[in-house]
């Protein structure tokens, strides 16, 4: 008893540090016209790039991506504007060596996103390119197309649970759980690495519900699968409090962990069959990254940089400034700090050496309060100048990246609802 309220109360701490750093320091300014995020690129590093396509045939209601219903006409014009991008990014003299292509539903278009995506190849050195997608696009004839472009396919299933594929609005769009299977079986292996993107701690998810899940992952022979915890946010709770919340988090996580235990630990939500360095969370391996595209972020030399969401606004801006931004906020040192340690030790790890090159302090300088509460809560262990997490300590992590998400998707919804700033 006493051990769980201890928790309860850690578990509150980590949630409000996270949501009150980053309430205050994603204070967002609309950028003036001289303002650019090519002025804060470093021509001696390889960035990430992040490409986002925001078109979805089905607009399912927990989702807080940025997206619009897709159309034929808009999303051919869009990924002409997003070539036009590229072409400027290149001008800019950026090294890229990784691509994450998200959205959205970035195959809905699969002949434009080819397009894109060899003109990246074409003018970037890139090692390698992951490209999300719904169930409903992986015909086996649409995947083959992929092969020699895209290195890893991330696909959005949530769960295998027709009940609750019903309750979230896709099981009419995307077909009953036996469908979905049967259409990953047909392309595993196509690409080098397949991954599957599931969603726990759902409303009315049972606790053999989840194991389903990640059994049937699990037989399907993916390379990969992530488990996200339902997040909340301002653009989903509407539709959320329609139910009753579920109160398994930690448990359903802790069996996750069992259940691949087996499998590599990339990130705190994400599980790989073979040892790849395959990382989902692109802000956990990527101090730094570009994005380009309607809604995209960067962050650049602690700024993070928001585009337009509007697509008439993101192609006007494109033609007339060239680059897409509109808005941005700037992080102080300590804000910067948190934000790498939130990232950095979100996949696991934390070199105290490379802390000191990023921010020419030594952490336990600059963040001893936050360092001593994480070592008096047993979150974290040190071995040879690296921090690991605890179990523990993964689990507070996921609390702490699902606040961090909640705090972007503010950021999306003051967009969303047009707040003038
Ligand atoms: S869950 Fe996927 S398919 Fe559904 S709206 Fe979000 S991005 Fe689109």
């Amino acid at each position: 008893m006493k051990n769980s309220i201890k928790n309860t109360f850690l578990y509150n701490i980590a949630d409000s540090l996270v949501t009150k750093t980053f309430e205050s320091s994603v204070n967002i300014i609309r950028t003036s016209k001289d303002d650019s995020k090519f002025n804060h690129i470093n021509s001696k590093l390889s960035y990430l790039l992040y490409i986002h396509v925001p078109f979805c045939d089905n607009l399912c209601p927990f989702c807080t991506f940025h997206k619009y219903q897709h159309n034929i006409k808009e999303s051919n014009n869009y990924f002409k504007n997003l070539r036009e991008e590229i072409k400027i990014l290149k001008s800019h003299n950026v090294k890229i060596n990784s691509v994450y292509i998200g959205g959205g539903s970035p195959l809905i278009n699969a002949d434009e996103l080819i397009k894109t995506i060899k003109l990246v190849k074409e003018l970037f050195c890139v090692e390698d390119i992951s490209c999300e997608t719904d169930p409903n696009h992986i015909e086996l004839n649409t995947i083959e197309k992929l092969k020699g472009l895209v290195k890893r396919l991330s696909i959005g299933i949530q769960s295998f649970d027709d009940t609750l594929l019903k309750s979230m609005g896709r099981y009419d769009k995307f077909g009953n759980s036996e469908n979905i299977i049967n259409r990953i079986k047909k392309i595993v292996g196509v690409v080098p690495q397949t991954s599957i993107d599931l969603i726990f701690n759902l409303p009315n998810q049972s606790e053999e519900s989840l194991r389903n899940d990640i059994n049937i992952s699990k037989s399907l022979g993916v390379d990969q699968i992530v488990t996200y915890p339902l997040m909340n946010s301002k653009l989903n709770s509407k539709f959320l409090e329609q139910f009753i919340p579920n109160t398994n988090r930690e448990n359903f996580y802790n069996i996750i962990c069992e259940m691949l235990k087996d499998y590599n630990q990339n990130n705190m939500w994400s599980f790989s069959k073979d040892e790849y360095n395959l990382d989902d969370e692109y802000i956990s391996k990527h101090n730094e990254y570009i994005g380009l595209g309607s809604g995209a972020f960067s962050y650049l030399q602690g700024n993070l940089f928001v585009n337009a969401f509007n697509l008439k606004e993101y192609e006007e801006l494109l033609k007339s400034k060239k680059d897409t931004i509109i808005a941005k906020s700037t992080f102080s040192q300590k804000e910067q700090a948190l934000y790498y340690l939130l990232s950095t030790l979100f996949s696991g790890s934390l070199s105290l050496e490379n802390y000191k090159k990023m921010f020419g302090k030594e952490l336990e300088v600059q963040l001893n309060k936050e360092l001593a509460l994480m070592k008096y809560f047993n979150l974290i262990h040190m071995e040879d100048e690296t921090i690991f997490l605890t179990k523990k300590g993964s689990y507070v992590f996921i609390i702490m990246m699902s606040s961090f998400y909640s705090q972007m998707d503010r950021v999306r919804a003051m967009f969303r609802q047009k707040r003038v700033l």
